[in-house]
């Protein structure tokens, strides 16, 4: 144990003071149902914080609905489930009941998504996006994704799994003021490298994609774009944002987390029958095995609550983010995109260079009570990604809260007092907790 204490000790990627504050509590306590305690307790600081207290304004978090909180505890996700639906498919028996809540899932997403075929097994975005890399490329392919800067993700560059399957990654262009592909430099760039898969995943998202223009241009080698779209699924949805598998996508995968305000699970959808074999066998046995059947039922829930309340849901979270992004430029903040209507997303992002940067000002916001995140801007470099210059605040929570157009001009305000300092965080706070109070019950949902 020391020798293995000594050598780990020299190297640890979370923070040190953090950790030791646990191993106190564990070295302390004096039997381990306390420490157990200590965990459920901590649960609970955070329920009602983060829960009760707090405007929660981070693009890629949604409530889910107390039937889906109840499903995500349920007996069925003791049961262990892998394979595919169907009683020969599988390595377990006992699971009649779990193939009618998979395949409830599977149809609902199809339905939902107006596809052919859908996958429930993923546990993240990450594994679809994988999944996708493992399906349709081999190591050494090139491929074009959005740099972090322009809005990209990491799972689709070299340090995520994009970077795993050893392929060779060149940058979308994107235009750094309209905030949407630079389709004449895109052109060139494709012909140029002409990558077997160009993928359009951000995660900083305003505005469509150029789509069609996009997928006639890389056919002409037989190119395919992949749509990761974690964070805009729930607008394609509820018919909000652009209809990538209609547009030219030959797949897409997305968080059911994020606007889709499911359980956090990966959702993959695709047309092309051709593509099932190969999706199908990286899903089962390369990257899911028991597949969390509790999840798959509360993903299926939420899908049906999407089909009754999708629309509507989705329509009132693009028009709070347009409201709070006026709002916010109303009162000087530079948001961008504003010469274009500010953002057809959940999402609005703010410039706060001047305030001290993305860091210290969500730092401070959470003070406030007012949950956002630091986020890269164009004018940031990659390896500005500790200290960037930008602020990211989705409206996906406080729509599900029942908050309108009104409240956005309300919680502008109590942004702009603490980013000008017109008055101590302290006080903001005691505004967003008495706000946030009047607004506790789930919305778009049949509880
Ligand atoms: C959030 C995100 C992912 C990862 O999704 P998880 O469900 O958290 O694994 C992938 N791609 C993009 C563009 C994202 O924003």
């Amino acid at each position: 144990m020391n020798s293995t204490s000594t050598t780990t000790q020299n190297f640890e990627v979370h923070d040190q003071k953090v950790l030791n504050w646990a191993k106190e509590i564990i070295e302390n306590s004096s039997s381990p149902r306390l420490i157990q305690k200590e965990i459920v307790d901590a649960v609970d600081r955070n329920a009602i914080w983060r829960g009760q207290e707090c405007l929660n304004l981070l693009a890629p978090e949604a409530p889910t609905s107390p039937t889906v909180r109840q499903l995500l505890a349920s007996e069925v996700g003791t049961r262990a489930a892998e394979g595919h639906i169907g009683p020969t498919q599988r390595w377990f028996s006992g699971t009649k009941y779990i193939d009618e809540i998979e395949s409830l899932c599977v149809e609902l997403l199809k339905k939902v998504f107006n596809c052919n075929y859908a996958d429930h097994r993923l546990v993240a975005s990450m594994i679809g996006n994988m999944t996708v890399y493992a399906a349709l490329t081999k190591p050494g392919d090139n491929i074009l994704t959005i740099a972090q800067p322009l809005g990209g993700h990491s799972s689709n560059r070299y340090d995520g799994p994009a970077g795993i399957r050893g392929l060779n990654i060149f940058d979308v262009p994107m235009d750094p003021v309209d905030l949407v592909v630079d389709i004449d430099e895109f052109a060139k760039a494709a012909r140029e490298v002409r990558p077997t898969l160009v993928t359009l995943g951000a995660s900083m998202t305003l505005f469509p994609f150029p789509l069609k223009e996009m997928s006639e241009i890389v056919s002409e080698w037989g190119g395919k774009i992949f749509f990761d779209g974690a964070h805009q699924l729930g607008l394609i949805g509820g018919g909000q944002f652009q209809d990538p598998l209609n547009e030219g996508a030959c797949i897409m995968t997305g968080s059911a987390g994020k606007t889709f305000s499911g359980p956090q699970s990966g959702i993959i959808v695709w047309n092309d029958p051709n593509l099932t074999q190969p999706v199908c066998d990286t899903i089962f046995p390369a990257l899911a095995a028991t597949h969390q059947v509790n999840r798959v039922a509360a993903l299926a829930a939420s899908a049906a609550e999407f089909l009754a309340f999708g629309k509507e849901y989705m329509a009132q979270i693009v028009a709070n983010s347009k409201a709070l992004a006026k709002a916010l430029h109303d009162r000087g903040i530079t948001v961008l995109g504003a010469h274009k209507g500010f953002t057809e997303t959940h999402q609005v992002i703010v410039d706060v260079k001047k305030f001290g940067g993305g860091l210290d000002i969500a730092h401070k916001l959470a003070k406030a009570n007012i949950i956002t995140n630091k986020n890269l801007i164009p004018s940031d470099k990659p390896d500005d990604w500790d200290y960037p210059s930008g602020l990211r605040i989705g409206t996906i929570e406080i729509t599900r809260l029942g908050m309108k157009e009104a409240e956005m001009d309300i919680i502008a305000d109590y942004i702009v007092r603490v980013l000008e300092d017109q008055e101590p965080v302290e006080s903001v706070r005691k505004r967003v907790i008495e706000m946030r109070t009047a607004y506790q019950k789930i919305h778009y949902c049949f509880d």
